[in-house]
């Protein structure tokens, strides 16, 4: 998809390995300027690379001072993908406090803290803003061994709508991907059961994961005045798995 983002600036976290680092590059090639945000400096050191004059920002977004911190003077964001998250698994009678925590720190508290920083940012300006939720289908199905991660997607559907309803007002849409299996570094861990992953890929009606490119493709379209009239939705990239 061509979209052009010249003029805006974008910041996606979770950017150092697989979706975010391609979407940071897609937005990079359409013109957006790209603050990226990671927590291994090694990817952001080679993500510069690639890509020129991005902003890198090393930070753990689970830590909310360090976030504060790393974030807060973060300048005018048009644009942003809440795309960090970790998928700890382990059966749901062993999951660890910490296990929990860290869960909903990273790929919940983070979002809400990150967006609370854009939006007032947005708002302060009287400009319009898109901001995408990195979700995933099993914020609506259950999948083994996922309870925290599921758990944390499930409440980020809410997180999206609430934020819809509250930012409408300020022509700031909010807006969730929710993908199925992508043989990411994550992906390839929640599927690593080749048994399990092949019956998985069965059930979808296009007989297939995703691929990165579908994902950022429907990222960057959210993102993008093409879907000006869609807000507090979730957006399946799930070769119909959720129609089963
Ligand atoms: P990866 O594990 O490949 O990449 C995740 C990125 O997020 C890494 O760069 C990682 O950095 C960063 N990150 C993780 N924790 C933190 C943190 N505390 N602070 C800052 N950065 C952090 O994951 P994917 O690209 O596969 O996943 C991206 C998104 O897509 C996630 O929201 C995930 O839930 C969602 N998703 C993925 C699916 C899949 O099958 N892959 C399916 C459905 C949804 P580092 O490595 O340094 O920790």
């Amino acid at each position: 998809m061509q979209l052009n983002f010249s003029g805006l600036r974008a910041l996606v976290t979770g950017a150092g390995k697989g979706i975010g680092r391609d979407t940071v590059k897609a937005l990079y090639a359409s013109g957006a300027r790209v603050v990226a945000v990671s927590r291994t400096n090694a990817d952001l050191v080679s993500l510069s690379k690639e890509c020129p004059g991005i902003e890198p920002v090393c930070v753990d977004l689970g830590d909310w001072k360090a976030t504060e911190k790393a974030l807060g003077g973060v300048g005018p964001v048009d644009l942003l993908v809440n795309n960090a998250a970790v998928a700890l698994m382990r059966p749901f009678l062993e999951v660890t406090k910490e296990d929990f925590d860290r869960s909903f720190s990273v790929n919940l508290r983070s979002a809400f803290q990150v967006s609370q920083i854009v939006a007032r940012g947005m708002i302060n300006r009287g400009v319009p803003g898109s901001i995408v939720n990195v979700s995933s289908m099993v914020a609506h199905v259950t999948f083994p061994n996922l309870a925290a991660y599921s758990t944390t997607k499930g409440a980020m559907t809410m997180l999206t709508k609430s934020m819809a309803m509250e930012l409408g007002p300020y022509k700031i849409r909010v807006n969730s991907v929710n993908p199925t299996v992508v043989l990411t570094a994550m992906g390839q861990k929640v599927s690593a059961d080749l048994e399990f992953s092949q019956k998985l890929k069965e059930r979808h009606p296009l007989r297939k994961f995703a691929e990165v490119e579908n994902v950022v493709d429907t990222i960057l379209f959210l993102l993008s005045d093409r879907s000006s009239m869609t807000t507090g939705s979730t957006v399946p990239v799930d070769g119909g798995f959720l129609a089963t």
